[in-house]
Order: C-alpha cells, then structure tokens, then sequence
C-alpha cells in the first residue's frame, strides 16, 4: 500500500494481484504479449542512443504511425513507449546497459480492458482488433473490497505456466477535518499519548504499558539455555529450536500488543477527531544516542512496530497522521526551550525558567508544538505559532511539580 499525496487529498493505491485464466485458445494473448515485448525492445533500440530527454509528445511523433502498423491501438501505442522511455532511463540512471527483455508482460491503460467484478471476468483488447476473456481466479471477498474504488491500469504476465494480473486501484480518501491534535511518545518505560486541543490545552493523557516483562520472560529463558549449553546451543537442534521457540514467543507477543495498542489508540484519536502526530524514527539507528532511553530489552524495531500500527489503523480511520523530527523533544523546556536537567527525584526541571513538569508530558509537548510550527494552517484561528507565554503552557504544565505529577499519574493506564 502507499500513500502518493495530490494536494490535499491522500490517494490510496492498491493492486489486486490474481491468477487468470483465459476462455478458449491462449494463442492471441501469448501472440499479444510476443508482439507488445518486441515493440518495446524496438522502441528501446532506437531511443538508446539518443541523449536528449524525449518528451512524451516526441515519442509519439517518432513511435506512433510505426506502432499502430503493428496492429496495435492507440492507447497500446502509448504505454509502449512510455515503458521502453522508463526502462531506458532507469538502466541509465544505474550505469547498466541497454536492457534487453524476456519476460512476457503488458501494461495496459484502462481505455483497453473491461473489468466486471460480479462475474470477475476481464476482458482484454488486443491487437488488430481482438478480444480475449479471462477469468480472474481468487475469491470474491478479495475483490468485493475493491468496490467503489476507480481501477486505472493493469499489467498482465505469462510466466512460463500462467497468466497473472495486476490490476492497479485508486481511491482518494477524504480526511477527517482535525479538531485536536493527538501527539505520541514511545519510550522505554511507557506510551505516552496526549490530546491537545488547537489552541494548546492539554485534555487527555494516557499511558500504556510495554509487556516488557513478558518479553523479558522468554529473553531470561533465551540467555539462559545459551548460557548453559555455551559452545554447543549454535549447533545442537533441539537447543536451537527452543531458542527459536522462545524468539517466536516475543514476536508475537510484540505483534500482538503493537496491534490492539494501534487500535486503541485510533479508536481514541477518531473520539477526537485528531491529528496523530508520531517521531519520525526513520533517523534513529538502533544504536544511536538515543539508545539510552529505548533500552536494549526492547529495541528500536518494537516502537517502529508500534508506529506502523498506529498509523496504519489510524488512516484506516481516515485520520490524518504527521510525523515530526523527534530530536531533543524530551530534553528541551517545552515553556523556554532550555535544556532540561534532572534533579535528585529524576524530575527534569528547567534551570532556565524554573520549569518541573513530567518527562513524557514534556515530550508530548514538544511534539505538539513541532507539528504547530510545522503546520500553521488549518485555516485554525488561535494556534499559538511561536513559544508561548507561561500562562499559555498546556494545562496540567504548570510550575508545580506535585501538581504536575498529580494530574498525570491519575491518568496511568495498564494494558
Ligand atoms: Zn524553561
């Protein structure tokens, strides 16, 4: 799945992917598909030596009246030369030679085919005019989700045995319409997720807790079985596959609790109609120096898990989801933008401005106040774009530590 961006709009594309069988003789389709690659390998040939970017307009002046002799129709034509013109600029653009094609497969524009999803049968226009019927061969529940999206293109292969089909689907998913902004902290001691409304209260905070003890379980019982059988666990099966017994066993645990975790959280996002807003970890190496807080018991990957999940079931929703550059988010004074110090209760406190407050909430923060800097939009009158006033730092931010602490350990949730 992927998310292309045209505008505003989020545009969802897919593509079913199914075996296919045709009705009657193969002979024209397998004659289509010979004579679709050699007309590719053509234009290839002769577009390989020419330097200069060829624009679409002058391949059709140089490719067209030449296709169409072939027997080809018009929109044929055009997907022939776009996909040589791609083929060469990509073997290019890696330093490789001139490619020369084997496998038999066709793009083909939706001008040329004829999709019946009741009856599941494609029907396929050819060269000089024929037709070909070929019966998608899947279930009807794979293709019923496909209803009401608008389908564009398909690509149809042969592979020695069968023909498969590609067919390339669309929808343009309307976004919820934000009214607060949801901003998540993962760490190594919790998921920490805060609702803020657009104009920088803070109206919902709640933790969750990672089954860290019950990854930590099979982790002790790993380390375990390699400490005592040290030289020989490598090699001995039995030793190996309770190892690998008790790796599955955090895999799933992990899979499981990132899914109802993700869940949760968009069930709760779409209550508030948010805009999720995540840590970009895309940066973040697993041993980087942020290690320190994602501890080794539960690595980068765990959160990574975690944030594909909550995006995922957050779009699902139509939520719309942001990732914002997480550096510093948890040692910078959401108030001043000092950096943070830890005194004797590990309570950071600003030694800038005196500010104490809750290290989670303070990253939370920070995140909401990234994605404001970053999108001061939304037509959203009253969002506070620079650093605000201290009388304007979210609620339950206030200087006072015990009060801080108060209203959010009222909130603590374990799952
Ligand atoms: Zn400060």
């Amino acid at each position: 799945m992927s998310y292309p961006v045209r505008g505003e709009e989020p545009v969802v594309v897919e593509a079913l992917r199914v075996r296919a069988l045709p009705e009657g003789s193969c002979d024209k389709l397998l004659e289509f598909l010979r004579l679709y690659r050699d007309a590719v390998q053509m234009v290839v040939d002769r577009i390989w030596g020419i330097n200069e970017g060829l624009s679409k307009k002058k391949l059709h002046r140089l490719f067209y009246s030449d296709l169409m002799s072939m027997g080809f129709r018009a929109h044929h034509a055009k997907e022939v030369y776009l996909y040589a013109k791609s083929l060469v600029e990509s073997a290019r653009s890696n330093g490789g030679r001139k490619p020369v094609l084997r496998r038999l497969s066709a793009r083909i524009d939706r001008y040329d085919y004829r999709l019946d999803l009741d009856s599941m049968v494609l029907t396929l226009k050819l060269h000089g005019n024929y037709e070909v019927r070929l019966r998608l061969v899947t279930s009807k529940e794979r293709v019923e989700r496909f209803r009401g999206w608008s389908n564009y293109e398909l690509v149809v292969r042969y592979d020695g045995e069968s023909f498969w089909v590609s067919v390339y689907f669309r929808k343009t998913v309307r976004t919820v319409k934000p009214r607060t902004v949801m901003a998540i902290d993962l760490n190594f001691d919790n998921v920490t997720l805060a609702v803020f409304t657009l104009d920088g209260k803070l109206i919902r905070l709640k933790r969750f807790k990672p089954p860290h003890r019950r990854v930590l379980t099979h982790r002790m019982w790993i380390e375990r079985i390699q400490g005592r059988y040290p030289r020989s666990w490598r090699f001995v099966k039995g030793i190996r596959r309770a190892i690998e017994r008790h790796g599955e066993r955090i895999r799933s645990i992990s899979w499981d609790y990132a899914h109802k975790l993700g869940d949760s959280i968009a069930e709760l996002a779409l209550r508030f109609r948010s805009v999720v807003v995540l840590e970009d970890l895309g940066e973040l190496k697993e041993n980087s120096k942020r290690d320190r807080r994602f501890n080794k018991r539960l690595g980068l990957w765990f959160y990574r898990r975690v944030q594909f999940c909550v995006e995922y079931e957050a779009r699902e929703r139509n939520l719309e989801v942001v990732k914002v550059n997480p550096r510093g988010t948890s040692s910078r004074c959401p108030r001043c933008g000092g950096r943070l110090f830890e005194d004797g209760h590990r309570v950071p406190r600003c030694r800038r401005c005196g500010f104490i407050g809750d290290r989670d909430v303070i990253a939370t923060v920070n995140l909401y106040r990234r994605y404001v800097s970053r999108y001061p939009r939304c037509g959203v009158p009253g969002v506070a774009l620079n650093a605000s006033k201290p009388d304007e730092v979210p609620s339950g931010m206030r200087g006072n530590r015990d009060e801080a602490m108060k209203t959010t350990s009222s909130y603590y949730e374990f799952i």
